[in-house]
């Protein structure tokens, strides 16, 4: 018996097509769930869906969608419906930072130009991010959690993010868009507690991906650059996770083996959550 038991599920992956979600996408399809990978990018989004098919011989489809644009969103659902007849699990995964909202210093010692500081935020960039992260984990909840309520069965991860309990440096927006994002996973839980469907995050710890990968690594030389050398300092086992580490929590997220748990943020982290930095 498959104690997953989640063969022949239908699991819609936002941003399938990025580091994080096509590795979660392949770790739902090894265990026979039928996958929908929906990304922005259309060719990225298909080309994960063929490999995954032929990887694993459960089927994929990849479709193009916009996160941030409810009919998009609708248009791709009525997709998914006409193909795999209903979605029994969402992964929000579409997110990420803008250099437009990042700042280029720490902190205000007295002698930096106002441009690198908080002072030179673009507010467009704020936009961008809350929206990304933000509305781009609501719309999808919304349009596929309906199916999910109607059917009164269903799991929608979230994914979040170290900062969204205390924010990191530079990345005033990000921080605060995945704080809402966890503020949004428990009360979205609570909403559906009588519905049949489950709502959690997943918060991971700090990987090398192309998000970040200006500010860890110098574009230049490819060393770690002093944040980078400062994460790993601060992160117990020292060293990045890599995709893979994430998707045992999410398999136990998605399945009955969490049953009773709806509204929680499970930090996948190398204990950088846990680390005081002494
Ligand atoms: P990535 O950039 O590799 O993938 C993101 C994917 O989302 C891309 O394929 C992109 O085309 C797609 N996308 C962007 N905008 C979209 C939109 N409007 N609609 C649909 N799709 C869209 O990112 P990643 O590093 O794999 O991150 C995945 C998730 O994990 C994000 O939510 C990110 O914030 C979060 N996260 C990443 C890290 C990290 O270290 N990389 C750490 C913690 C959390």
């Amino acid at each position: 018996m498959n104690e997953l038991n989640l063969k022949n599920k239908v699991a819609v992956i936002t941003g399938g097509a990025g580091i994080i979600c096509s590795e979660m996408a392949r770790s739902l399809a090894a265990q026979g769930v039928k996958t929908v990978i929906l990304d922005l990018n259309k060719e990225a989004a298909i080309k994960v869906a063929d490999q995954i098919e032929k990887e694993f011989k459960t089927p994929s489809i990849g479709l193009s969608a916009n996160v941030l644009d409810k009919a998009s969103i609708e248009a791709a659902k009525k997709e998914i419906i006409n193909k795999f007849g209903t979605i029994n699990i969402l992964v929000n995964g579409a997110g990420g930072n803008s250099p437009a909202a990042t700042t280029k210093v720490d902190k205000i010692e007295g002698n930096e130009k106002p441009e690198d500081t908080f002072f030179g935020l673009q507010i467009e960039g704020f936009d961008k991010v809350f929206d990304l992260n933000f509305k781009g984990t609501l719309l999808p909840s919304m349009v596929f959690g309906a199916e999910m309520v109607s059917k009164k069965s269903g799991v929608i991860i979230n994914i979040s993010s170290m900062n969204s309990y205390r924010p990191l440096t530079r990345i005033a927006a990000y921080s605060a868009a995945k704080a809402a994002v966890n503020n949004f996973t428990q009360w979205l839980a609570v909403h559906f507690s009588k519905t049949g469907v489950r709502v959690n995050a997943i918060a991971p710890g700090f990987l090398l991906t192309n998000q970040n990968r200006f500010l860890l690594t110098d574009e230049k030389t490819g060393e770690m650059t002093a944040r980078g050398k400062k994460i790993i300092n601060s992160t117990p086992m020292e060293r990045y996770c890599v995709p893979e580490e994430l998707t045992g929590t999410l398999l136990y997220l998605v399945s009955d083996l969490s049953k009773a748990v709806t509204g929680i943020i499970i930090p996948v982290d190398g204990g950088f959550s846990a680390y005081s930095g002494v």
